[in-house]
């Protein structure tokens, strides 16, 4: 079984320390009690979750995995009485407003909540994020009765949100999707057709289903213009929020998956089950857009969850385990062998893990510093700007870190030998859990496509000169600084790769019309590392003003921003080869040769 401790040290240092989290927070409107204190109360509280309850159902949830019988899901043992715990300590509503009966916490705080929750147990931590983003959907979309009718039942947990959009035609390319929506006389819908994939479409946890589904009116235009969002629920409930009428939605089975098998995947049937109408008519993709943004994000928030995890549980083993002798003399000479974490290429995979996590968590709280000044600050064009970095950063960080999340993993089982490749020890339960990362809510690569095909050209490359103008004023106070020469330098030519690597895409594009598709993960990799490498920066010049000799944490710091400089941002050197190769090459080779 995997060990789990929350990183709280962490997260205060570059929530509190290199963010100064909560002096943006507190200065915003509604956030105003977001001070350092119940910060780290919330950590807290949810770590002692996290570590003492869901942790332990990891692996048990795993083995014995969703059981489906006549329609009806059952979770594995354990988890109906801690998602009840976990919903009665208000973790479902944390970010939901108080108007519903939630807490109305910043989404910086959710952001560690999830991480935390994602690390102790990933297939629980899908059933409650996907309430929290049917929530944000319907505050968004919703009409004033939808939000009282339906939103306090999710904030209190009793009932589940889902996101019904794949079919078994159309995944990617949502424009290909069938399910129809016919108007009924109450001003409801018939909503017919088949749904796959749906995460938490049915299970036993909860009272009552909120499923959000995209489907086509009769009059609508083919493609992802004739797309409309509905609001089906299991149950139609009364008024008061009983539950009375069944509807013709069912799961007609669940999927037997590669890893998360305690987070249900089900097939749905909507049988002409009334559904309403949220949003306006033809909308439904943008309007889901709110949804699937904040899944992305979390999504990426699993990728750093895991990696954690698979970094703790390789460095406990890593001390552990002995074998061989370390190069440059015996370590423990009155054993017969020194532990493992005296070779080199131990310690590479160790540190790579520990650098790109730590970057990866402060590059997800600055990110979700932006999402809630874009939601609550009073100047406009201050909220313009942070919306425009969350914009920039969503594919960013749902891609690369589902990408290092499942390499760290990997590598980390490595460190196991063949132990690692035993399911007791739980690192093989981590890499296939972690796998799901890349392919869902829109792959890695339609990230990417999202990253270089319209983030970039957005508001005529607003977003991208944004975030220049930004790093350029981090800078400004480093000049000058000898101490920060070893991580400002490498920094800075990372950043000149971004940029010029930026501009010839923009070049190419014109001309060739694979060339964005050839170039994109490349080109999100790049992106990710250099914004990694800006992490470490502050991260670097923090520890260095708060070093004192007597604390290990900031020394450490400093050498792994280090390491990062200068054994993992190299990577940008190949990766801007990579992009400026081109796709000629992709493309030269004819369809049946293949
Ligand atoms: C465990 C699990 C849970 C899920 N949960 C949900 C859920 O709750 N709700 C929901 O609606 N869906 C859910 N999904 C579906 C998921 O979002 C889709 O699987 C995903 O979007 C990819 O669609 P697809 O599987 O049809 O692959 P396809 O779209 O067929 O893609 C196949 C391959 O082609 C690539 N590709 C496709 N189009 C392009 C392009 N234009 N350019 C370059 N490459 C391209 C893809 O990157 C991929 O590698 C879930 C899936 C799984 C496995």
């Amino acid at each position: 079984m995997t060990i789990y401790a929350a990183p709280l040290r962490d997260m205060r240092f570059v929530t509190h320390e290199v963010f100064e989290a909560a002096n943006t927070l507190t200065a915003l409107p509604g956030y105003e009690e977001a001070s350092e204190d119940l910060i780290d109360a919330v950590l807290e509280e949810c770590a002692k979750l996290c570590e003492g309850v869901l942790a332990p159902l990891n692996q048990s949830g795993d083995e014995e995995g969703c059981a489906f019988e006549n329609g009806e899901v059952t979770t594995p043992k354990g988890f109906k009485e801690a998602y009840r715990q976990y919903a009665d300590g208000g973790w479902c509503g944390l970010t939901a407003s108080p108007d519903y009966g939630g807490q109305g916490l910043p989404e910086t705080l959710q952001y560690l909540v999830d991480e935390m929750v994602g690390s102790a147990n990933l297939s629980f931590g899908l059933y409650p994020s996907l309430t929290q983003g049917t929530i944000v959907c319907l505050s968004v979309h919703g009409t004033d009765e939808q939000k009282t009718h339906y939103i306090p039942k999710l904030v209190s947990g009793d009932w589940q949100g889902t996101m019904c959009l794949t079919e078994p035609h159309a995944g990617s390319d949502l424009g290909l999707l069938r399910t129809k929506a016919e108007p009924n006389d109450d001003g409801s819908y018939a909503i017919t057709g088949t749904k796959i994939f749906i995460s938490a479409g049915e299970h036993d946890m909860v009272e009552n289903f909120v499923h959000l589904v995209l489907a086509r009116l009769p009059d609508a235009p083919a493609g992802s213009r004739g797309i409309s969002m509905f609001l089906v629920p299991k149950f139609i409930a009364k008024e008061d929020g009983s539950i009375c009428d069944r509807n013709a939605v069912a799961a007609g089975s669940i999927e037997h998956k590669m890893g998360m098998k305690a987070s249900v995947t089900c097939v749905m049937n909507f049988d002409g089950a009334r559904g309403w109408l949220i949003g306006k008519e033809h909308k439904g993709l943008a309007g889901i857009f709110t949804m699937m943004n904040k899944e992305r994000l979390f999504v990426g928030s699993q990728g750093i969850s895991l990696a954690e995890t698979a970094y703790q549980n390789a460095v406990a083993y890593a001390k552990d385990r002995m074998q061989g002798r370390a190069a440059d003399g015996p370590k423990q000479p009155e054993k017969a062998a020194d532990p493992i974490l005296v070779h080199p290429d131990i310690r590479n995979k160790l540190l790579f893990s520990r650098a790109i996590v730590e970057a990866e968590r402060a590059l997800a709280i600055w990110t979700q510093l932006k999402v809630d000044v874009a939601k609550a600050h009073v100047d406009p064009a201050v909220r313009e700007h942070a919306e425009d970095m969350e914009a920039l950063m969503t594919p960013i960080i749902k891609s690369a870190c589902a990408d290092f999340g499942t390499e760290i993993a990997n590598s980390c089982l490595q460190v196991f030998g063949g132990h690692g490749y035993i399911s007791e020890w739980g690192m093989e339960q981590l890499v296939r859990d972690v796998r799901i990362t890349q392919i869902y809510e829109g792959t890695n690569t339609i990230q990417a496509l999202d990253l270089v095909g319209r983030k970039l050209g957005l508001h005529d490359g607003r977003l991208f000169d944004g975030f220049m103008n930004e790093v350029a004023q981090s800078l400004q106070p480093l000049e000058g600084r000898n101490d920060m020469v070893e991580f400002v330098v490498p920094f800075k030519e990372a950043l000149d790769r971004l940029s010029a690597t930026t501009e010839w895409l923009k070049e190419q594009a014109h001309d060739d019309p694979n060339a964005l598709g050839g170039a994109a993960n490349d080109y999100l990799r790049l992106f990710a590392l250099t914004a990694f490498a800006w992490m470490w920066v502050q991260m670097a010049n923090k520890a260095l003003s708060r070093r004192n000799g007597s604390d290990q944490f900031y020394e450490t710091k400093l050498q792994v921003a280090r390491y990062f400089m200068t054994r993992v941002l190299p990577g940008t050197i190949s990766l801007e080869a990579f992009v400026k190769s081109g796709a000629a090459e992709l493309m030269a080779v004819a369809e049946d040769s293949f």
